[in-house]
């Protein structure tokens, strides 16, 4: 908007009508006073000031407008009818005037000048915007680096107050960072010294940053110029930057002790269950024979059978046992033959019916299914489907057991009870080494062992497994194991 200011009203209609013609809006002032007070209410971006004028002339008011931060830059174009006076000339400048024009006025002239003054303040004021808009990135910048400088040393702090070996590298694996415990097994090489036995530590660092997400390794270290490795536990965690991985941060982890504790209870687990198993072999053997001595009304055949089914139950656990030592220690071996998977079945179901009479079990569907897998581990897997069937469903007697082809190529085993079921929490977990239910904990006997033992069994047949379940309505357990196309022998 532009102000024009003159204490001749006929002059004010004239410029007015002038520049309002060529598009410019436009506001008048009939004095100095009556100006300031506008300018201070509104924005200008050029003010036309007549020099002479009573009480306040233009140059008093235009000296007053530099003074305020508001005008200080709005160029003025004083309308004077004196000669262009050097003086006059000097004083208009000092006091922020940027332009004269003479009168009487030639339009020509008064647009040409306006027109530059008007663009100059517009290009002026965009550029005091920008100049804004850039100190306030810098600023903002400034800030984000200092913070991101913040970041850096409290994570460097944090890995240097954990008692881990711990650094950072680059997406190329190139090491950035390392802690202070990083020198005790580095020396003065770059690297730390893994074991013979084990990819050196660069070909590690290939293999994490090959790695999509989270990399866990275990390895072996020994301090420079010693001899006793210790188990370490690697873990890598990759920092993105607009979905790239951009770096890794990583531990190591002393898990010597841990390593150590669990081979000694393996070592144990293995040593009793072996030691265990010997004499219960003969006990069992002992009072088979006097069984076979009594006669059917003997009074004490009872206790003997009783004794019998208890010694069953201690084999089993110590089965479950060995089996665990075997998984542990890599020593679980399967004997592969082919074997129809429907014999199979109807052996487990006849097995289980003997041992268990009160509960109905009930065979659904069939397969001409051919298997090429260890025929008594996958028995041991349906039997302990089967009895945990029995086991947690102490009140609903029937177990349907069902076999159906899902492709050609795969054959699916399920075992469905109306027991006791299992929450969606925990069916996650029920394959796990050690799991039992809340429940189970409560009401039944059990190691939570049989279950890891078969979904390993499972693995080494390239089987896949699972279960279905609702509390208080059942569990389905299924098997799916894929059938021998070509027979290997
Ligand atoms: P165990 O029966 O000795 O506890 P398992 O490994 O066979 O060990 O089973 C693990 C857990 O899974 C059980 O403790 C029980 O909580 C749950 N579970 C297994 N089978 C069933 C089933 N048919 N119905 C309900 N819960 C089951």
């Amino acid at each position: 908007m532009i102000l024009i200011v003159d204490d001749k009203k006929e002059n004010l209609l004239s410029l007015q009508s002038l520049l309002s013609s060529q598009g410019y809006p436009v506001e008048t002032a009939v004095n100095g006073e009556e100006a300031l007070r506008k300018v201070l209410q509104s924005t200008y971006g050029l003010i036309i000031l007549d020099v002479q004028m009573p009480v306040m002339d233009g140059f008093e008011v235009a000296e007053m407008l530099s003074g305020f931060s508001k005008t200080r830059d709005v160029p003025i174009i004083f309308l004077s009818a004196l000669n262009v006076d050097k003086k006059y000339i000097t004083k208009g400048y000092r006091s922020g005037g940027i332009d004269y024009i003479t009168k009487p006025i030639d339009p020509d002239i008064l647009l040409l000048k306006v027109d530059t003054l008007y663009k100059l303040y517009e290009q002026k004021r965009e550029l005091n915007r920008m100049q804004i808009l850039l100190q306030q990135e810098v600023e903002f910048r400034k800030k984000a680096q200092q913070e991101s400088h913040e970041n850096a040393q409290q994570l460097r702090a944090i890995l240097e107050s954990i008692p881990q070996i711990a650094f950072s590298c680059s997406r190329e694996g190139k090491i950035e960072y390392s802690n202070t415990h990083w020198q005790t097994y580095t020396g003065n090489s770059e690297y730390p010294e893994l074991h013979p036995d084990e990819p050196s530590f660069p070909n590690i660092l290939n293999e994490m940053i090959h790695q999509k997400d989270v990399f866990e390794k275990e390895v072996r270290m020994a301090k420079p110029g010693q001899e006793s490795y210790r188990c370490f536990l690697l873990r890598a965690a990759p920092s993105y930057k607009e979905g790239k991985i951009k770096s890794w941060t990583a531990t190591f982890t002393d898990i010597e002790e841990q390593k150590q504790s669990s081979r000694r209870k393996d070592e144990f687990l293995s040593v009793a269950s072996h030691e265990l198993k010997t004499p219960l072999t003969s006990i069992k053997g002992y009072i088979q024979l006097l069984e076979r001595t009594l006669t059917d009304d003997c009074p004490g055949r009872l206790y003997v059978e009783r004794s019998l089914l208890q010694i069953q139950k201690l084999d089993s656990l110590i089965a479950d046992l060995l089996d665990i030592s075997r998984i542990e220690s890599g020593r679980m071996k399967l004997h592969r033959t082919n074997f129809p998977l429907d014999a199979l079945v109807r052996r487990a179901v006849e097995l289980m019916q003997q041992i268990s009479p009160d509960y109905q079990f009930k065979i659904d569907g069939e397969s001409d299914a051919v298997l090429y897998g260890d025929e008594m581990r996958l028995e041991q897997v349906l039997l302990n489907f089967l009895s945990n069937a029995v086991k947690y469903s102490p009140h609903q007697k029937e177990v349907l057991v069902s076999i159906t082809t899902p492709d050609k190529n795969q054959v699916k085993v399920s075992v469905a009870d109306q027991g006791i079921g299992i929450n969606k929490t925990d069916q996650q977990s029920v394959f796990d080494k050690f799991f039992r239910s809340e429940e189970s904990i409560r009401n039944f006997q059990g190691l939570g062992l049989g279950l890891y033992i078969c979904a390993d069994l499972l693995q080494r047949h390239e089987g896949s497994y699972g279960v279905t379940s609702e509390p208080g309505k059942g569990s389905t357990f299924h098997f799916i194991l894929p059938i021998n196309t070509t027979n290997p022998n």
